[in-house]
């Protein structure tokens, strides 16, 4: 076997450097050399325009998923783009060694726009969580209060992929044959407020949730049920995380979402939308919460580096001008009262429109893999999510006709699946 796949290897290598050969013969070959750990769908993009990605035979695909809540800008926006190549042509990567004018220029814009007093910047998600979460531990180890440094988290959250994150979330399936979970999560299910309150204790450090469960199905935390966990968390004196990295940036039509709630959390982890598809995290945190920050307590050889620092900054230009978050109000509107009709055409196939601004989810009855290969068929790009929830999440910018566009194509689709 190992004399086979060397041979194959030395073909694809020939293959590369042949001239005139199609790039798309290549990327055949390529496949079954990355590793399969995803169940792709079978298209591959060339370049993107706006909400629309482009394959090389020059079809079209409606792109409702936005690369999972990362592009929000669409694809190929004038002002990221011109941002990035400016920096391209200066400096790529210098390290945390030295100072980052960037990282200070994007952390001062954060930190004015939000609650927090700081930033620490990463790469993506998962490392923006598992920072919060080392902060929130190290708060108490600071103040003398080591034995406080679980967390409370709930059951059908998404947190990333490390080790940690996959504890916090405690989704058994993501945790199988990995070995034992990393200790200090305790998990309670979702709404289930006497569980909650029951699993604070004089170890709790904190509580971490998403304001919407993404990944988990779409599901909103109510705004009372937000204020509550504030109110719980002043109470016993514990630090409240809310996991932005899919909600934050405009996606549900304020900056983050917990701003709908009215109030704030200690810390909060950002990622997905804040590069607009350059790969940038970060966790925002108060003074306070952030006080066992210290030198040499955390780092990233990449974070925060000149070019992330140019898209987040690029993003932000968009994003907090005046009037961006009520366009995607009016957007989400547009969007939500689409699905309803939709949910009326079909009420044997949309059990349920639920969501948040541009973050919107349709509990469906046919299996959400079944509808999302339909939609393909119509040239329609969606993301399935847990609970059987088809998960709809197009740009920031979408413009109002894509919206029409994609309601339509989601029709055609579900007309499909019925005559099946
Ligand atoms: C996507 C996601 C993450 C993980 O982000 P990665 O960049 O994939 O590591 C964490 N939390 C939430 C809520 C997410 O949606």
């Amino acid at each position: 076997m190992p004399a086979e796949k060397k041979v194959i290897n030395d073909q694809s290598r020939k293959r590369d450097d042949a001239p005139g050969l199609s790039r798309a013969v290549d990327r055949n070959t390529g496949q079954a050399a990355v590793m399969p750990t995803y169940a792709r769908q079978d298209v591959v993009f060339e370049r993107g325009e706006g909400s629309w990605l482009i394959t090389a035979k020059g079809e079209r695909y409606l792109d409702l998923a936005s690369g999972i809540a990362v592009n929000a800008l669409g694809h190929g926006h004038p002002h990221v783009t011109a941002a990035l190549k400016d920096q391209i042509d200066k400096l790529w990567h210098t390290s945390n060694l030295y100072r980052v004018a960037g990282q200070e220029l994007l952390a001062k814009r954060l930190t004015e726009a939000t609650f927090a007093d700081c930033a620490f910047f990463c790469n993506s998600g998962a490392e923006a969580v598992e920072g919060a979460i080392k902060a929130a531990r190290r708060h108490f180890a600071a103040a003398g209060q080591s034995e406080r440094w679980r967390i409370v988290t709930f059951s059908g959250a998404f947190h990333g992929r490390t080790l940690a994150t996959l504890s916090a979330a405690n989704n058994p399936k993501h945790l199988d044959g990995f070995g034992p979970r990393v200790e200090g999560f305790d998990t309670v299910a979702f709404g289930d407020h006497d569980a909650l309150k029951a699993a604070i204790g004089p170890e709790t450090a904190a509580i971490m949730v998403e304001p919407v469960l993404g990944e988990g199905g779409v599901r909103p935390v109510p705004d009372f049920c937000l204020v509550e966990l504030r109110k719980l968390c002043d109470e016993h004196g514990i630090l409240l995380i809310f996991d932005e990295v899919q909600t934050g940036v405009g996606r549900t039509g304020k900056l983050f979402a917990h701003e709908w709630a009215g109030v704030t959390p200690d810390i909060m982890a950002i990622a997905k939308g804040l590069g607009a598809g350059f790969p940038v995290g970060a966790f925002l945190a108060t003074e306070d919460a952030a006080s066992g920050m210290t030198p040499g307590t955390h780092g990233s050889t990449f974070g925060g580096n000149p070019l992330a620092m140019a898209a987040g900054n690029a993003v932000l230009d968009v994003v907090l001008q005046p009037g961006f978050m009520e366009a995607v109000q009016h957007k989400a509107l547009r969007l939500r009262q689409g699905l309803a009709e939709l949910q009326d055409t079909f009420p044997d196939e949309i059990v349920e429109v639920r969501g948040r601004g541009l973050l919107m989810g349709l509990k469906l009855k046919s299996p959400v893999g079944e509808v999302g290969n339909a939609a393909l068929a119509e040239h329609l790009l969606v993301v399935g999510a847990a609970d059987n929830v088809m998960r709809i999440l197009p740009p920031l910018t979408i413009e109002d006709a894509d919206i029409a566009d994609g309601i339509q194509r989601l029709s055609c689709a579900l007309k499909t699946l019925e005559t099946v």
